[in-house]
């Protein structure tokens, strides 16, 4: 893999490289598209990480759809596919982790121990593995992005990364492998989340500024339709921390249970989409 890729960045091409967990749907797809759109070749991992989830998480049930993943990535023009099994990423013996960035620390720092180190660790790897120009994430998992930017910039990695738009279904779910382990009547009450982020949206349109009011209307639009929450704040986009007024870089993070099934969601206060 590491030869072909710099192979083809000696011969003077950009590559391009989308890290997923396989299961893919078209928020995936639209990362291999962004790829496709700068890069000469674009590489696509399938890796469902072990190290990223917790021992009570959903890891072994965790879908595997291997043709239509292939399927759906030779009809958006991808040039490889890097799938390794878990022990040829983690081989007996393997102890070396990456120690991850401050903002990891917050939110699905709290809820997932151990997560972030997991991805980070996977992450390197995969760039070690995969040499290429630049990585495309998308912003559905908004921590993660800024997490995996700052391990690029501390650790001088040398890869662009770019963060696209999530993509949502028509009525506004955020597109997710998870959605498939949703009942009609769960995947109804899901779209709550995403009600409520554009909730928040639209009041700071409106005018508000104060974080405590907007967290209110975000948590009073999941409290009826999520089985719990994890969290629902109104945070500094780059930081992630609570500042009592917010701006247009603020972001509206959400991870709420419905059933037994963890989803989570984000909108920046000063987008529209
Ligand atoms: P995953 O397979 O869930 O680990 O996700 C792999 C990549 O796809 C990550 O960069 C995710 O942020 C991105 N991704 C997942 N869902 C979406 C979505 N709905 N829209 C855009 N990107 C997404």
């Amino acid at each position: 893999m590491r030869d072909w890729v710099w192979q083809c960045r000696r011969a003077g091409e950009r590559v391009g490289v989308v890290p997923t967990m396989g299961a893919l749907h078209q928020g995936h797809l639209s990362l291999v598209e962004a790829a496709r759109s700068k890069c000469d070749r674009v590489v696509a991992t399938i890796f469902v990480n072990p190290t990223q989830f917790a021992p009570h998480e959903d890891f072994s049930r965790y879908p595997r759809t291997w043709e239509s993943d292939l399927a759906g990535l030779a009809r958006v023009g991808t040039d490889a596919v890097f799938a390794p099994r878990p022990e040829q990423m983690y081989p007996a013996g393997f102890s070396t982790y990456i120690d991850p960035p401050r903002v990891a620390e917050p939110w699905e720092g709290v809820c997932r121990p151990g997560h972030f180190r997991g991805v980070c660790t996977v992450v390197l790897k995969l760039f070690q593995i995969i040499p290429a120009d630049v990585a495309c994430f998308g912003a559905k998992d908004y921590q993660q992005a800024l997490v995996i930017r700052t391990m690029v910039r501390d650790l001088d990695l040398g890869i662009e990364i770019d963060v696209r738009p999530t993509v949502r279904e028509p009525d506004g779910l955020a597109m997710s492998s998870r959605n498939v382990y949703l009942s009609a009547p769960d995947r109804q009450r899901a779209l709550s989340i995403s009600r409520s982020l554009a909730g928040v949206v639209s009041a700071y349109r409106q005018g508000e500024r104060q974080r405590e009011r907007l967290e209110g209307l975000l948590r009073a639009g999941l409290e009826g339709s999520m089985d719990s929450i994890d969290y629902a704040v109104v945070v500094d986009g780059e930081t992630l921390e609570c500042r009592a007024e917010v701006d247009e870089g603020s972001v509206a993070l959400v991870a709420a249970k419905v059933g037994t099934t963890r989803l989570i969601d984000n909108r920046k206060l000063g987008q529209s989409v």
